[in-house]
């Protein structure tokens, strides 16, 4: 028996990286999923190559409208959704004295915001429905510390644990779980950026951030989008009932708690 048979997704930046191999895990384990980005070529793309089982939605989680539209675009398709993972986010980095105002507050409009009202609107459609749901928020080891380059990226990430422990104690009334997921360092076109920031910020070669964190991991190397499938599906499926309002380290040991 597949562990999500039936089962309905929504994920949040689903066009590439994680949320895209999130998006296979989940339709290996039986369930259809909505591909919803802000690149929406990309996200066509990428649920054309998924099969049936996708398809692509246009979303800006920056916009009230454009989430709402999503979510009514997933529910008219699938008739349902059962599982949203809150995985659209941007990264940024640069010391205390130069950060811009205007960077802040994009990178919380899509990281934080985008998450809350996004868990809002599915969260009002799981209540409507009445048949609970299972809500996945990305959070990430930046939001278990600070670092001297990465103050908005990791307070954005921080706030995403926040949310996901007062989100859960609050849905679980109506029989939705909520839970997160803090990543290490995974591999990726996200870490192309990263690594940018630290040549630039760190005065590195171009790759060499990435060879030094992925040496640093005590599991031997960087993550990949597929180290991280399992405990998504884990939390997703009717395994995970009674668990809530907590954020795994999925890390290859980076961060204990
Ligand atoms: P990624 O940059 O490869 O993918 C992010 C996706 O989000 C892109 O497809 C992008 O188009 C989309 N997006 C950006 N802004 C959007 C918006 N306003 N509305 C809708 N979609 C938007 O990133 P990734 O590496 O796959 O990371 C996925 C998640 O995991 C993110 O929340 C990230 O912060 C988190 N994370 C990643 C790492 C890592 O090392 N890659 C580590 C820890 C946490």
């Amino acid at each position: 028996m597949k562990r999500l048979e039936g089962k309905t997704a929504l994920i949040t930046g689903a066009a590439r990286g994680i949320g895209l191999a999130f998006a296979k895990a989940y339709i290996a384990e039986g369930a259809r999923v909505a591909i919803a980005d802000i690149d929406f070529q990309r996200a066509q793309q990428s649920a054309s190559d998924l099969g049936e089982a996708a398809i692509a939605v246009k979303v800006d989680v920056t916009d009230q409208e454009s989430i709402d539209r999503a979510v009514t675009e997933t529910v008219s398709a699938f008739g349902k959704i059962d599982i949203l993972i809150n995985n659209a986010a941007i990264f940024t980095a640069a010391p205390i004295v130069e950060i811009e105002r205007a960077d802040y507050q994009r990178v919380f409009d899509i990281n934080v915001s985008g998450t809350l009202f996004t868990m809002q609107a599915v969260a009002r459609h799981m209540i409507d429905r009445g048949g609970g749901g299972k809500i996945i928020n990305m959070a990430s080891q930046a939001g278990r510390r600070g670092e001297p380059l990465v103050a908005v990226y990791c307070a954005s990430k921080a706030a995403i644990i926040s949310l996901t422990q007062s989100a859960a104690l609050n849905l679980i009334d109506h029989g939705i779980n909520v839970n997160a997921i803090a990543p290490g360092v995974v591999d990726g076109e996200h870490w192309d950026g990263v690594d940018a920031f630290f040549a630039k910020y760190e005065n590195k070669a171009p790759g060499q951030k990435k060879r030094e964190v992925g040496e640093s991991v005590p599991f031997g190397r960087m993550g990949t989008a597929e180290d991280l499938t399992g405990m998504a599906v884990f939390l997703a499926s009717d395994e995970a009932n009674y668990i809530l309002a907590q954020t795994y380290n999925v890390d290859g040991g980076q961060w204990m708690s």
